[in-house]
């Protein structure tokens, strides 16, 4: 006998001895073979299960109390969290303990709220652009929340900034699908690491928060399907969520959590979803249509009217009128997920696990660090000069810490509020600053200065302090949240007053901006630097000082445009603003997938900063563009050269633009990569493009077509890059699936 030969039989044996013992162990519940596939496991367990046991999964509790609706959180779930669902323990299939989730571990607030790890808004994780920054700040929040006995994450929020108004763009990763689309895809991935699964949400087109509840999007297939929906799909894939979280607004005149085209259609059919679809809190309104719809698992209870997934679906199941099948794919859909996500083989534990809150704020840190966007330093006043005598620190509560944003993501910090008195205390709030106080990071790296600071709440007293300071520091804050969207793009509490009241007694100021998204800047020709800091999260005042004073060179860009003014907006006026409670309104996405840089080009608007935008205390070149296709795939090779003193990192993107073909809009990203270069040396990369970036979507048979013809590809270090270079190449007309899957080429 060969020794190959022997080899294999003696493996077939060990096969065997170890599929009988695992026979053995999973005999009576064959479903808990790890070896076999999940949706085999899955369809094993639901055939065992009882009707009352397959409508226990399919609906989901609030695990906190809630006073006003008297009701009380499920004794098994963990306190003040998001979500509770029965599991079917004597089938060995776990509760599903929700938490919120964006970035970190939220709480639903009040006395018992657990503290966690605060990542940067997503918006500043998006301006990384930097997939592993992503990926390690969700695998941060996946192992926090595993070490608080959770195994379901609402996270993978990735709404298009549509409107840079929209009070939770914080929680989202700006304007571009691929973009938003990849750095929210790896924080899932990161997330689910922890054998937890995260969502992936709020399906779709919940851009706007004013009644959010009742309004009605307007926008067409192939227009969603080439923005807010492409995000989505791209997270989709890089990220495979177990679960998918339905939207509370309607679209084209159905809500999203009953709209069959939404979820039959786009997300299970036309993109194979194999996981769940669950509400989003109060986002059902009905048993019948919901479920015959596509929704999978009713959340929150009681934030819904009624309990349409109770005993409504039962005596809906009972009658036909949602049938057997139906029930069993919803219950299979859940099963699947966390079979495939390892929820089942390797449950959470039931008491909390020791966390390693330093190391989780260490990598929170580096995630702030590279985000924030250095948007102006002409006189080079940063990184700042530690020989200098007095140093002004003035407004956005520099001297206790900084700014996060209010909701459901809020993550309560270890000590508590450090601005406990600010209003409102209850939700959307309370207002949280984080105790991580900059002015502190400040003094501590400048032993020997006079650092004196102002509230700001005076801007004649705060100007008088930058008169006779050498350098000053202002920060603003905006606070942002769930539920509400802001009035316009200004600074609130008249911060603008302040801050071109202290640049006039001193040019050499710095400003640090704790936003939620864009702002305007009315005072921004007169002072020297500016920093958007976003929210920075549980270290953000060391993060800021650490980028003041060039231990770490800024690399974040922009992952939207900062517009000139509101009249810039596709809607000047948010539609429905201020909020009425239950006002029905439509809001037109007229500009379709022309969002963001897109609108900006196709009318010719010069914004505040634009898309991609974000200086270094080096310079860079961006040289040697060598495009070409190859198997039909189009690639872009280039090189990044740190032609100045210190290293740093840049953010190389690439855009194309069709010189005979009409698209939304005249160019859209189609890669990017962020470079790490000494000084005086080169990175040479080269990104390749999926091809959905190339086409235009054809709703009528589902593909993407791009259309042969010339193609300007463009070498940029952002949307309106002055330097960029560029090289036009032909490309061949081409038809993809409606994942973007070739299917052939064809001539035209
Ligand atoms: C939010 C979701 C969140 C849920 C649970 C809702 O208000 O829209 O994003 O996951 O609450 O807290």
């Amino acid at each position: 006998m060969s020794f190959k030969k022997r080899i294999s039989l003696l493996s077939a044996a060990v096969a065997l001895c170890y599929g009988t013992a695992q026979a053995a162990e999973t005999g009576a519940q064959p479903w808990m073979n790890a070896r076999l596939d999940a949706g085999e496991r899955a369809g094993l367990a639901v055939a065992q299960m009882t009707l009352d046991e397959k409508l226990k999964l399919v609906y989901g509790y609030l695990g906190a109390d809630m006073d006003n609706k008297k009701t009380k959180r499920p004794e098994e779930a963990h306190k003040q969290s998001a979500g509770f669902i029965y599991g079917v323990p004597r089938l060995g299939i776990p509760h599903l303990r929700e938490t919120d989730a964006g970035l970190g571990v939220a709480s639903q607030g009040g006395p018992d709220a657990r503290a966690g790890t605060a990542l940067p808004s997503g918006l500043n994780t998006a301006a990384t652009w930097d997939l592993k920054t992503a990926y390690e700040g969700g695998a941060m929040i996946g192992a926090e929340a595993r070490g608080y006995g959770f195994n379901v994450l609402l996270a993978g929020g990735v709404n298009l900034m549509r409107d840079p108004r929209n009070g939770r763009n914080f929680e989202y990763a700006g304007e571009d699908p691929l973009l938003a689309g990849k750095i929210v895809g790896a924080q899932i991935k990161g997330i689910q690491s922890n054998r937890v699964v995260s969502t992936l949400k709020h399906f779709a087109l919940n851009d706007q928060e004013t009644n959010r509840t009742t309004l009605n999007v307007k926008i067409g297939d192939q227009a969603a399907r080439m923005s807010d929906l492409l995000a989505l799909q791209i997270a989709r894939e890089e990220g495979n969520p177990g679960a998918v979280m339905c939207s509370y607004n309607r679209l084209n005149g159905v809500y999203a959590c009953e709209n069959t085209y939404l979820l039959n259609e786009v997300l299970k059919k036309d993109w194979g979803f194999k996981g769940w679809v669950m509400s989003d809190w109060g986002a059902v309104h009905s048993t019948v249509p919901a479920a015959n719809a596509g929704l999978d698992q009713q959340s929150g209870m009681p934030f819904d009217l009624a309990d349409y997934f109770g005993p409504p679906l039962k005596e809906a199941v009972l009658n036909g009128w949602v049938p057997q099948a139906r029930l069993d794919d919803m219950v299979r859909r859940i099963l699947h997920a966390m079979f495939e996500h390892g929820v089942i083989d390797h449950p959470v534990a039931p008491a909390v696990q020791s966390i390693d809150f330093k190391a989780n704020a260490a990598v929170s840190m580096k995630d702030a660090q590279e985000g924030m966007v250095l948007l102006k330093n002409d006189a080079k006043l940063l990184p700042l000069d530690k020989s200098v005598k007095r140093v002004a620190v003035i407004g956005g509560y520099a001297d206790r810490g900084v700014m996060a944003g209010g909701g459901s993501s809020l993550v309560y910090p270890a000590g508590g509020n450090a601005a406990p008195e600010l209003t409102p205390k209850t939700w959307p709030g309370p207002v949280m600053i984080y105790p991580s106080s900059p002015l502190k990071a400040i003094q501590a790296r400048l032993p020997g200065v006079t650092v004196v600071y102002n509230d700001g709440k005076d801007a004649a007293a705060a100007a008088k302090l930058a008169r006779d300071s050498d350098v000053v520091v202002v920060f603003a804050t905006q606070w942002t949240g769930e539920g509400f969207d802001m009035p316009n793009l200004s600074l609130p509490d008249k911060q603008d007053e302040l801050i071109a009241a202290v640049a006039a007694a001193n040019a050499k100021t710095v400003v640090v901006l704790e936003t939620g998204g864009p702002v305007t800047m009315p005072w921004l020709p007169k002072v020297s630097s500016v920093l958007e800091a976003w929210y920075p999260g549980t270290s953000g005042g060391e993060a800021i000082a650490g980028v003041l004073f060039g231990e770490v060179n800024p690399s974040g860009h922009l992952p939207a445009t900062f517009p000139a003014a509101e009249s810039q907006l596709p809607r000047p006026a948010l539609d429905g603003y201020p909020e009425v409670a239950d006002r029905r309104f439509d809001v037109n996405y007229h500009e379709g997938a022309a969002v963001g840089y897109k609108w900006f080009d196709l009318k010719g608007l010069t914004p505040l900063f634009p898309f991609g935008h974000g200086l270094s205390y080096t310079d860079f070149a961006l040289s040697d563009l060598s495009a070409g296709v190859k198997d039909g795939v189009l690639s872009a090779s280039f090189t990044v050269k740190n032609v100045g003193k210190v290293a740093g990192k840049e953010v190389a993107q690439v855009y194309v633009a069709p010189v005979g073909a009409r698209w939304e809009a005249p160019k859209r990203l189609v890669g990017f990569h962020k470079a790490e270069v000494a000084p005086g040396g080169a990175v040479k990369a080269t990104i390749s493009v999926d091809p959905r970036l190339l086409a235009m979507y054809d709703s009528a048979s589902k593909t993407w077509k791009v259309a042969k013809g010339d193609y300007k590809v463009i070498l940029a270090a952002d949307a309106a890059d002055k330097r960029a270079v560029s090289q036009v190449i032909k490309l061949e007309a081409a038809v993809y699936d409606v994942n973007g899957k070739p299917l052939r080429a064809s001539k035209r």
